[in-house]
């Protein structure tokens, strides 16, 4: 345990800042994008500190959060929200029916975690709550004079979303690509779906791209190599649960 900042805060530009938990070897990015008359929180982390007091000195339009899926890592803050958003294919997770345990839950959250002092791990609750919208693939969340666009991603976990800036041609990837071992290997996963997710997010063509987790120092062009070695996976019927881990020259995939 130790004191001092649990959050590191990035700017991308103007309306963008990424809010990352680098205190926890998870390594969760949660990105805030501002409108005109919006905002919207993309991922609220763990929960173990309150990322709404980061967030209301970035802007002061009122902020809706929303996870791009509901595991435990993504959903943390979504506590310290009025509302929030999800996709339709998770709800349930949000009503008692995560397939997890509490404490099970809570080993992942100490391990190898420099948590903030004075942290009582016992008050650790996993987020249930009733999303104020429910989302759909190609639903538009206005912010003003900026659209975000939902893009349904199931894989990872049936309710995944990446998250489409047109207008910066940014996309918000979530747990479906980033640099470190990708995980299909739950039950709840499913590999070829994550497949058609990552075909159906290279077709926007992002010039830009910000994960869930680890190193920001990211090309979009990573969105099509995992693509690649997928497809590679897949013509060697090894796309599939119980194939094992595949390593790659900075990623891996865990089936
Ligand atoms: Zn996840
Ligand atoms: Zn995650």
């Amino acid at each position: 345990m130790s004191d001092g900042a649990w959050f590191t805060i990035d700017k991308v530009n103007e309306s963008t800042y990424i809010i990352s938990e680098y205190r926890h070897p998870e390594e969760t990015h949660c990105y805030l994008l501002c409108g005109s008359e919006k905002a919207l929180l993309i991922d609220t982390g763990l929960g173990i500190s309150n990322i709404y007091g980061e967030v209301i000195k970035l802007t002061d339009k009122p902020v809706v959060a929303v996870a791009t899926h509901v595991h435990w890592d993504h959903i943390g803050g979504h506590k310290y929200f009025s509302e929030f958003y999800a996709h339709r294919d998770e709800q349930s997770w949000l009503c008692g029916e995560f397939p997890l345990p509490r404490a099970f839950i809570q080993k992942m959250l100490v391990n190898d975690c420099d948590l903030p002092s004075g942290y009582n791990l016992e008050e650790y609750e996993l987020f249930q709550g009733i999303p104020g919208r429910l989302l759909d693939d190609g639903d538009i969340i206005e912010l003003g004079d900026r659209s975000i666009t939902v893009i349904h991603t199931p894989g990872h976990s049936p309710g995944h979303m990446c998250f489409w800036d047109e207008a910066n041609r940014f996309m918000f990837t979530g747990d479906l690509i980033y640099k470190g071992v990708l995980y299909a290997n739950y039950p709840s996963t499913d590999p070829q779906a994550y497949l058609q997710s990552v075909n159906k997010v290279l077709a926007y063509e992002p010039t830009r791209i910000f994960p869930g987790h680890h190193s920001l120092d990211i090309s979009a062009a990573l969105i099509e190599q995992v693509e690649i070695a997928l497809q590679k996976l897949d013509g060697d019927n090894l796309l599939c649960h119980g194939s094992g881990r595949f390593d790659y020259e900075d990623w891996s995939i865990l089936l």
